[in-house]
């Protein structure tokens, strides 16, 4: 049997090195690798937001305001907090002592450089190195305390890079001998490095880019060969989508890297993107972990994922980009062009999220972050002031507040009509696409859409791709007369019979009657619906219903009109063009003038909402009829 000088590789971030709490977890979970006498090493983060700080005192002291002591008492608090939770009092005076010696030589840099007033990369560099040294150290002190044979590592001394500095490239010749001796020398012992920092061979130090600590672990994983490279973090591995914005996410407990790769290109923030590729190189799994969960599976990143039973794997989006647009007949047949583009992007450090070209030739588009959007403007006009003034280029047009989403997935290339699926549910929401690209590895869809319909595009993809068994279906009931009542009654009685048969769920958001109106995203209880419109409920305006029901702009919405009042009527054709289905036994809108409804009904057709007319909603049974085709 192969034997692993090294079997596995453990990573712990911010969080779980931020706490007492996570500090416990991340103790128990070493030990117990110990206990299991695996041979492993562990890579630690900075505590939670202890690299931010540092940057914010840097750049406080190189304005010279001093030295910000508000910040490194702080961090300082932050690590003696641990300590005394940890060590035995007779203990503690040392590893304090140790924790301060490092504190003082973090102050002595700042004091450089609120000296000098300036700070270079390469001081920078030097100073959110403090971070992950004083974790590091710390941890070190708990588990030697404990008992536990462990060794401090200062990863500079192993990993080598060149002097990028904020984001410098390993030196793989030189660093994989060097921490393969290291590593033939020390293999008893339980080596905890440090994330994130490595030098060049001036010794220098330098950092491999925000989030790097994942990258350290990838890359002691790869020069020792591991079984497998563990990152634990704060959240059940990589999810379907984000949790915050999709309350439906669930992890993905299988997923292969190039589909990793392209989900953490668009935001997935659970591992530095990078990080994937000396795994993937030696072909190492990688399992995504929550310390505070620590028996959940997680997710596994490999050369293959299992099958899973879905078409795609997951969604993700950048929520921030701007789109620029060029465009001009002269661009037809003219390779130059794209490639002159890209080149001065690329020479300008631009980077480019997604592009797409129509087949005509006739325009390129291109997705940057927002912060870059006027130097680009500036730039390209700068580059081809030639062809805009020969006419060639037209016009350079830059689009904002846009986000962009990628739904990701092996599973397509083996599926058709996934890009009809996603469209057309878009579509029925009323979300407008501004742009697209498909990759040709077929592994993601892209689709560019205005911001302000984010959410409400990441819950209907979720909807349509995960759980397209049950549908949510968003109620605004308006009048709770008897037949508002009825209809309650009979979504009550309905309830279970529409999800089991009819994949639908009916949630009630929204409810208004002559005297109240109540709007509660989260959902309004049926059983209690009138009580609480009656107790919660604000004074009757059926424009700032109709208004707050729009700016919720929830999938699948419904206005069901239960009122006899000829006063709605002026609201559906604004409710149709947000997207928004009515339903209606008010047979005064319906005879409403001829131009009103041909006009509906043009709205109707256009957009995919519905008119439905119920005269006898008193058998409030035909209006769940009718609720059911609306989706
Ligand atoms: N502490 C560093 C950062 O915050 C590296 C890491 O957390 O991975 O970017
Ligand atoms: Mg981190």
């Amino acid at each position: 049997m192969f034997s692993y000088l090294m079997e596995k590789i453990l990573k712990f971030g911010g969080t779980s090195c931020g706490s007492v709490v996570s500090i416990q977890s991340v103790i128990s979970i070493i030990e117990s690798n110990f206990k299991a006498q695996t041979k492993f090493a562990v890579v630690f983060s900075a505590m939670s937001g202890v690299t931010n700080q540092l940057l914010e005192a840097g750049n406080l002291a190189s304005k010279r305001k001093n030295i910000d002591n508000s910040i490194i008492e702080d961090i300082e608090n932050r690590h003696f907090e641990i300590i005394k939770h940890f060590i035995p009092v007779t203990g503690q005076s040392q590893v304090i002592a140790q924790i301060r010696t490092l504190i003082n030589e973090l102050r002595d840099v700042l004091k450089g450089i609120s000296l000098i007033k300036e700070i270079s990369p390469k001081t920078s560099d030097l100073l959110v190195s403090f971070g992950e040294r004083l974790s590091t150290q710390l941890i070190f002190s708990v588990l030697q305390q404990k008992g536990l044979p462990v060794e401090y590592v200062d990863s500079r001394i192993l990993v080598k890079t060149n002097r990028n500095f904020g984001k410098s490239e390993v030196l793989f010749s030189e660093t994989n001998p060097l921490i393969q001796s290291y590593f033939k020398d020390n293999s008893v012992k339980i080596c905890l490095i440090t994330g994130f920092i490595g030098s060049d061979n001036n010794g220098d130090t330098t950092t491999l880019g925000r989030g790097g600590s994942d990258y350290t672990a990838s890359v002691f994983g790869a020069a020792l060969d591991v079984r497998e490279i563990e990152i634990w973090t704060d959240v059940d591995g990589m999810m379907t989508s984000d949790p915050r914005k999709v309350s439906a996410a669930f992890t993905i407990p299988s997923i292969s890297y190039a589909e990793a790769m392209e989900l953490t290109h668009f935001g997935a923030k659970v591992i530095y993107p990078p990080s994937l590729q000396p795994a993937f190189a030696k072909n190492i799994p990688i399992r995504v972990l929550n310390t505070f969960n620590a028996t959940f599976k997680g997710t596994v990143i490999s050369k293959e994922s299992t099958l899973s039973p879905y078409i795609i794997t997951g969604i993700s989006s950048i929520d921030h980009l701007s789109l620029v647009n060029l465009q001009g007949s002269g661009m037809i047949g003219v390779a130059g062009v794209s490639a002159k583009l890209f080149t001065v992007l690329a020479r300008e450090k631009i980077s480019v999220i997604l592009i797409s070209q129509a087949s005509s030739e006739h325009s390129i588009c291109f997705a940057i972050e927002p912060q870059v959007s006027e130097k680009v403007k500036a730039i390209l006009h700068r580059e081809f002031s030639a062809e805009i003034e020969s006419g060639d280029i037209e016009g350079i047009d830059i689009q904002n507040d846009l986000s962009v989403i990628a739904v990701v997935g092996e599973g397509m290339r083996k599926h058709t009509g996934v890009s009809g699926k996603l469209f057309s549910v878009l579509g029925k929401n009323g979300i407008n696409i501004v742009a697209t690209a498909q990759g040709s590895s077929e592994l993601n869809i892209s689709v560019v859409i205005e911001q302000k319909d984010l959410s409400k595009a990441l819950n209907v993809i979720h909807e349509t791709f995960f759980f397209s068994q049950l549908k949510t279906l968003h109620l605004f009931l308006v009048g709770t007369g008897l037949i508002g009542k009825t209809l309650l009654a009979q979504l009550i009685g309905q309830e279970r019979y529409l999800a089991k048969y009819k994949g639908l769920k009916i949630k009630l958001v929204g409810m208004a009657n002559s005297r109240k109106q109540y709007i509660n995203e989260s959902g309004i209880d049926l059983k209690k619906a009138i009580e609480i419109l009656d107790s919660k409920g604000s004074e009757h305006d059926l424009t700032s219903f109709v208004a707050d029901l729009k700016q919720l702009n929830l999938p699948n919405s419904i206005f069901a009109d239960c009122t006899a009042s000829k006063d709605i009527y002026q609201f559906y054709l604004g409710l149709f063009h947000a997207n928004v289905s009515v339903v209606t036994p008010n047979n005064v809108a319906n005879s409403a003038p001829y131009a009103l409804c041909a006009e509906f009904h043009q709205t109707d057709a256009a957009k995919g909402q519905n008119l439905l007319y119920e005269t006898d909603v008193g058998a409030g049974l035909l209006v769940i009829h009718t609720l059911q085709g609306v989706v």
